[in-house]
Formats: C-alpha cells, sequence, structure tokens
C-alpha cells in the first residue's frame, strides 16, 4: 500500500466477464517509481503480458489519474487511458482534459482496471469509492452525446457539475481501430483505438460523480511554493498568459500561421509543406489557404466559447458555431475544439481549407467516437490512393471533397461495406492490402500530426521514435523548433535533435504521469515539478531523480514493445519524407529541398537513450530498477538486436 499524499490507494480491477468490482491498494515501490497515472497504468497493462491481443478480453483498458489530477495544480483534470493498442500493437497511452481525472480521484479512486468481456453491453457508475456495472443495452449504437444525455438523466448529474461521463460512440462499438474514448463535450482520448478496446469489452461508458474534494497536500508549505511559482511564470508565458498569450487566445491552433510561414505545415498527403507551396504548384484556386482555418480567423469569426478544464486559467478551448450547408441542407454546429491537429489532418492535409466544414467534421468525428488525426490522414492517404487508381475497384475519393469527408466519417464509424470498411482498419492494414506504403504517413501504424519534419528535424526522431506511434505529444519538440521554449533552436538542423527528444519525451512521461496538461511545460520548468510533487506527495526527490523517473516510464513502454517485436527498423518515417518521392518532392519554400537525415537522427538519439538498434538492453533496465518481464536479452555490448526468434 502506498501512504504517499495525492493518492487513496485504491485502485477497482473490474472484470466484466463476472461482472465483479476488486479494490486494490498500491504498491509504494511503484507509486514513487512510475509516479501514476500513464507510469503506473503502462506498468498494469505489462503486467497483463505483452503478447495479449488488444481486441481480446485479456487486454487491460485502464484508467488512471495522478498524485496531481484533481489537486490546485493549474491545468491538473486530466486522465490517462492506457492499453495494448488495437491500432499499433504497441503500449498506448490517451489522455483528456475536462474534469474526468479530477472527478475519478474526488470519487475515490487511483485509477480503475477493465478486463474480460461483459456478456451484454454495460455501464459503469464510479461515486464514493465503489463502483457498479449497470445494462447499457438501451445506448449501444448510439452517437457518444446522446449516451452522455442519457446517462447524466439515469445518474442524475449534469457534466458542468457533478459528473463526467467517458464513453464511446459508434466507432468504438464496430470495432473502427482508430475509435476514442469522449469525455464530457468534446475532449478525446483520440489516439491508439482507446475506444476500440473499450467497445470490444461492451463497455459502452464510464459515469464519475463526485463533488469537489481537492486533497490536502503532504508538505502544505512546499506545494504553496511550488503553485506559487508556478503560476507567476504561468501568468508571464508569451504563450500561456490567460487572455492574452497565444494559446491563450486561439488555442493549439495558433499554430496554423506560424508553420505555414515557415514551411512545415504537411499538405496534401504531405506533398507540399504549406499550402502557399501547393498553390504554387497549381493545386487548387486562392481558397486553397490555410489562414482561412487558422486560429486567427476561427476567433474572427465563429467562437462563441472559451471553455477550460479544471484548474486551468489558460482556456485553450475554442468553441465554435457555424451554419454549414451540408448536401443542400444547412446545418447549424456547435463544437468544442477547432484544434490545429484537427484542422490540418481534415483541412489543408486532405486537400481543402474549408473551415465550416471542418467544424462539422470535427463534430461527426466526435460524435461518433473517432480520431480526428487517424481520420483526416486516412481520408488524405484514400485520396492519394483514388489519384494513383488503387482503389478503381472499390470507390474513389476526390482531392478536397469535403462533403465526401463528412459522409465518409460517419460511414467509416459504421463499417459500412466496401471503402469505409477497409478506412477502419486504420493506414498499416490498408497499406498491406492495398500495396499502400507509399501512401500513407504513419509510423508503427499510427499517422502523424501537422508537423513537417522536413522542416522541424526534431518532431521527426520524436515521430520516429514515440512508443504509440507517430504522434506530436510524446516528445513535443515544437515547444523549442517554433516557439523557442526552453530556448529557441534551429528547426532544419538535425544536430542535437536526438537528445533534445530525449529531454522533452522524458519530461512528458512526468506530467502524463502526475497527470497535468503537458500545455504546463509552455511556462514550468523541471524545478516547478519538483516543488508541486514534492508538495503534494511528501517526498523529497530532487530534479534528477524525477527526471530518471521520466526516462524509467519511456523505457518501461520501449521495454514492453521490444518483448513484442518492435526494434529499431520500426523507428522510420515514411519514405516521402527521407528519401523523397516522385510526387512528394523534398521540402519546398522556406525548407526548399530539405529532408530528414533519419539514419543520423537515430544514431544520436539511440546513443542517448543507450539502447540498442532501437531495443533496451538489461544492463539499462538494470540501471533504472525495471525489474519485472524477462528482459530483453540484448547486452548494452551488442550492435543490433537479435534475431526475431
Ligand atoms: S491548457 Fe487547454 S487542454 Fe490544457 S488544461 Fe487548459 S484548457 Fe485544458
Amino acid at each position: 500500500m502506498t501512504d504517499l499524499g495525492g493518492f487513496h490507494d485504491n485502485v477497482a480491477r473490474v472484470d466484466l466477464s463476472e461482472g465483479s468490482v476488486d479494490y486494490e491498494s498500491i504498491d509504494q515501490e511503484d507509486a514513487e517509481k512510475y509516479i501514476g497515472a500513464r507510469g503506473l497504468g503502462v506498468k498494469y497493462v505489462f503486467e497483463q503480458g505483452p503478447d495479449v491481443d488488444p481486441e481480446g478480453p485479456e487486454n487491460l483498458l485502464a484508467f488512471m489519474n495522478g498524485p496531481l489530477t484533481g489537486t490546485q495544480v493549474t491545468m491538473s483534470g486530466r486522465i490517462a487511458i492506457c492499453t495494448k493498442s488495437p491500432l499499433t500493437g504497441t503500449v498506448t497511452d490517451s489522455h483528456h482534459g475536462g474534469w474526468s481525472g479530477a472527478r475519478l480521484k474526488w470519487a475515490g479512486f487511483d485509477g480503475l482496471l477493465f478486463e474480460g468481456k461483459a456478456d451484454e453491453p454495460v455501464y459503469a457508475v464510479v461515486e464514493d469509492g465503489e463502483v457498479e456495472l449497470r445494462d447499457a443495452s438501451h445506448l449501444w449504437g448510439q452517437g457518444f452525446h446522446d449516451t452522455r444525455d442519457a446517462l447524466e438523466e439515469e445518474v442524475e448529474g449534469s457534466y458542468g457539475k457533478n459528473l463526467s461521463v467517458m464513453g464511446i460512440g459508434e466507432a468504438g462499438e464496430n470495432g473502427v481501430k482508430y475509435a476514442c474514448i469522449m469525455n464530457e463535450d468534446d475532449r478525446a482520448s483520440g489516439r491508439g483505438g482507446t475506444g476500440c478496446v473499450m467497445g470490444s469489452k461492451n463497455l459502452k461508458a464510464v459515469v464519475v460523480k463526485s463533488s469537489t474534494k481537492m486533497p490536502k497536500p503532504a508538505d502544505e508549505e512546499t506545494f504553496k511554493k511550488g503553485h506559487k511559482q508556478a503560476m507567476e511564470v504561468i501568468t508571464e508565458s508569451d504563450v500561456t498568459a490567460p487572455n492574452e498569450g497565444g494559446l491563450s487566445l486561439y488555442g493549439t491552433n495558433v499554430l496554423m500561421n506560424a508553420t505555414e510561414e515557415m514551411s512545415g505545415l504537411p499538405s496534401k498527403n504531405g506533398k507540399y509543406t504549406s499550402t502557399a507551396d501547393a498553390r504554387n504548384d497549381g493545386y487548387g484556386s486562392d481558397d486553397f489557404d490555410s489562414e482561412k482555418v487558422s486560429g486567427e480567423n476561427v476567433r474572427e469569426n465563429i467562437l462563441v466559447d472559451e471553455p477550460t478544464c479544471h484548474s486551468c486559467p489558460v482556456a485553450c478551448k475554442k468553441e465554435v458555431e457555424v451554419d454549414v450547408m451540408h448536401k443542400g441542407e444547412e446545418l447549424n454546429v456547435r463544437t468544442e475544439s477547432y484544434e490545429y491537429e484537427s484542422a490540418w489532418a481534415l483541412g489543408p492535409n486532405s486537400g481543402h481549407t474549408d473551415r465550416d466544414e471542418i467544424a462539422l467534421m470535427l463534430q461527426r468525428c466526435n460524435d461518433h467516437g473517432i480520431d480526428t488525426i487517424d481520420t483526416g490522414n486516412m481520408m488524405a492517404m484514400a485520396m492519394e490512393m483514388s489519384e494513383e487508381g488503387k482503389l478503381d475497384d472499390l470507390e474513389t475519393i476526390d482531392w478536397g471533397d469535403s462533403e465526401a469527408i463528412v459522409e465518409m466519417i460517419s460511414r467509416i464509424a459504421h463499417r459500412e461495406e466496401g471503402l469505409p470498411d477497409l478506412l477502419a482498419e486504420g493506414p498499416r492494414r490498408v497499406a498491406e492490402r492495398r500495396d499502400a506504403h507509399d501512401n500513407t504517413l504513419a509510423v508503427k501504424g499510427q499517422t502523424m500530426a501537422a508537423y513537417d519534419p522536413r522542416c522541424m528535424k526534431g518532431m521527426a526522431i520524436a515521430y520516429a521514435t514515440s512508443n504509440r506511434g507517430a504522434c506530436h505529444l510524446r516528445g513535443y519538440t515544437p515547444a523549442a523548433e517554433i516557439l523557442g521554449i526552453p530556448e529557441k533552436v534551429d528547426p532544419v538542423e538535425w544536430e542535437g535533435k536526438g537528445e533534445l527528444t530525449v529531454l522533452f519525451q522524458d519530461m512528458h512521461s512526468i506530467s502524463d504521469s502526475f497527470d497535468i496538461c503537458k500545455f504546463n511545460a509552455f511556462a514550468e520548468g523541471i524545478e516547478e515539478y519538483v516543488m508541486q510533487y514534492n508538495g503534494m506527495t511528501g517526498r523529497d526527490v530532487g530534479e534528477e531523480e524525477l527526471m530518471q523517473a521520466g526516462e524509467r516510464i519511456y523505457t518501461l513502454e520501449r521495454y514492453y514493445n521490444n518483448l513484442n517485436g518492435f526494434d529499431g527498423s520500426d523507428d522510420d518515417l515514411p519514405g516521402r519524407f527521407v528519401e523523397g518521392h516522385e510526387d512528394a518532392v523534398p521540402g519546398q519554400g522556406g525548407v526548399e529541398g530539405s529532408l530528414v537525415e533519419l539514419d543520423k537522427l537515430k544514431e544520436e538519439y539511440y546513443e542517448v537513450r543507450g539502447w540498442v538498434d532501437g531495443v533496451v538492453p538489461d544492463e539499462k533496465l538494470e540501471e533504472l530498477n525495471i525489474d519485472i518481464g524477462p528482459g530483453t536479452g540484448v547486452s548494452a555490448g551488442d550492435s543490433a538486436a537479435p534475431a526475431d526468434d
């Protein structure tokens, strides 16, 4: 058991096959070594055995908060969902904001572990340290928003006040590999197919009901000092200052114009590095312009509200409302999160910049519970494949056909026969079945986000080495490469980016395990993290020890993946970014001719990590005191990973 502050020492293990619930305490050493949320969640998933079928009953679906979740710490409403991904076959953790993580803490829990599979659809109600399973047959087949509304009535609460509903839409029920778990309005644990795992367990929703009961810090003085210092740096930052900083004013979409200008905005499935380059090459009319979908444009024209998460003064969520014509009908659309990466994937990367239709796409994705980034990338992949004649026997989709995209989102969620059913399988399986490896912007089977690796070499190695497949949030190097945090680095230069990426990956492992929003790191550093963590838990760790915990968590994930057969050959990038492509030429505009120096980046990165060709040697496991599993069998002195046998 653990007596650390910030914990309840209470995790529910729910066996859905049996309909039973057990309550477990947390091992003190685990709480210290793996912090909480992501770190502890991955440890639970690891203990289930790395070789489980992601959609089988034996896979574990862990909903975890951390010692700082639901406290006064800024941006601390988050929750980590950890499982083995049906999209990538790796371990994955996917977080969302709002209040559900905080409410889970206030309801008396550090985590919920779901295993098995219910005979019939169920939902879980979490309240006052107890979990109860109830029938959800009447909700099966409904979108997320109707499900949430129905459950608010049934459980008698409101998501604005005392209740959070996390659940799946049709995509999760139907096994779409990149289905997500939605929360409250439009917050999503988007990446890795957590919603697909939830659907495979016949678990429609998790309802958490609680009043606000913030945990008391174990060392109040240290906590207060850390919190005060954190608030000061957040208020002074150009990025996070409430109502003044770029993130606060425009949300994540503050980056759309910035990446366009620096030629870092992949456009038309990464053929171009900006919409201007596409226009210069004769694609589209003047209408194909990323400014039309930028944060500035959204704020000026369609913004209606700026919701926030628990304990967050930044309020980066940008809620929009539009009247949009779709298939001859005027639709009123209101949606909460007009995010940069989502708008990019469904917009410029899919060959159009129709601002209002993107709002409709976002609403559809959120209601069906399907990841906006993967969905947009699948559209772009299908458009490029259509152009190359690879889908002639099924159905084709034209570049920039925004009406078709809106329809295709719903058709994928319902796995309509033909192209939608194929696209629901995700990029790796589509590539394998259709000889379309060149058409996908994916790493380890998950698609990348809105940062062109030809322009940002840190992002290139971060995509390649991300443990959950291509992802901008495992190591957010654009903080340094675009925003100059902690200091400005040349985005196109490769040297030093391995080290920079390791630093960001380890820092994010810490914040994801606290679990607090990683946007704190636009202002805070390890000093503020240490003070608040020590203050809440009562521990006395130094900066080095906390950074090592971040390294341990990242390494544990890599070790899990190694046991599933992943090695350095999987730390790859789409060929067009490394060797070029007959159509997708090397970077244009400000990064004319640039390709990714992947081999050099990987060499530098592995050296900093102490890994052998992407594999964690046993000496490293020992150094980090990771004492579970059989080891990888690789030694630090080896020059390459052993054969698969
Ligand atoms: S910065 Fe944005 S995502 Fe992060 S906690 Fe605040 S509102 Fe939520």
